[in-house]
């Protein structure tokens, strides 16, 4: 993150990173959608927990995550980050971690480990910053200011190449993604608890590699969250072209 060039874009911001029009980081119409409240995704995948999500990948979201992802803006890790929060929370309200009056209650001392789906390969470089590190980190400390005290753990890396999801089916995600993640030998996961986080939800396909990496690990996965789920399209067919899956 680049301190100087996110102060700038929140005092001297040209255009709404949603919309381009008002002169602000986002505009109040492009913000509401990061602000409701969390739900469960609509489309369960095998063997994982729906995840919790805030919002449809949609409209103006689209941009704004492209804007923080690829063009720099990071400053838009604040109202991302407090969106991932907020389906982190959710996630773990089950377990009865939530509340600030039974910190760990139920689940021993440490407290659960937030872990993210790592970027492909390259993408940190070129991009300049770790996008899903940056989101991780700002739910981490909204998370402990509300008393509900969480650790971001870079755990997961990319073992093997893998091909851009972008134009792939739901099963072709699956297969390219298979044995695409390991944790790395530091984070020791073994009995801890983890909430496995992601920006965007679209086929569940990296969701459920990482989660089958950190089991085999030994972790204890609580739940997952997103900020967003891909919404479902008119017309997708319900074998799952490569726009279907998880659905908001
Ligand atoms: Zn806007």
């Amino acid at each position: 993150m680049n301190l100087i060039a996110d102060l700038l874009d929140l005092i001297l911001p040209e255009h709404c990173a949603g919309c381009g029009a008002a002169p602000v980081l986002l505009c109040d119409a492009c913000a509401l959608p990061l602000q409701g409240p969390a739900r469960p995704a609509r489309t369960a995948f095998e063997g994982l927990p729906p995840p919790w999500t805030v919002t449809a990948y949609e409209g103006p979201l689209r941009a704004i995550l492209a804007a923080y992802k690829e063009h720099g803006r990071t400053a838009l890790a604040v109202p991302l980050g407090a969106a991932l929060a907020t389906a982190v929370q959710a996630a773990l309200t089950p377990h009865h971690l939530s509340s600030p009056n039974t910190p760990g209650a139920h689940l021993g001392h440490d407290p659960p480990s937030l872990v993210w789906v790592p970027s492909r390969r390259g993408a940190t470089r070129r991009r300049g910053h770790d996008t899903l590190r940056g989101l991780a980190d700002v739910a981490a400390q909204r998370l402990r200011t509300a008393g509900v005290p969480v650790t971001p753990v870079d755990a997961l890396r990319q073992r093997v190449r893998v091909a851009d999801q972008a134009a792939l089916t739901a099963a072709e995600r699956t297969a390219n993604l298979e044995g695409a993640l390991d944790v790395t030998p530091h984070a020791e996961l073994a009995g801890r608890t983890v909430v496995l986080v992601d920006d965007v939800v679209t086929t569940g396909a990296s969701l459920t590699e990482a989660a089958r990496a950190l089991r085999e690990a030994g972790a204890d996965l609580l739940g997952t969250a997103t900020i967003a789920a891909t919404p479902r399209r008119r017309g997708s067919s319900k074998r799952g072209g490569a726009r279907a899956g998880w659905f908001w």
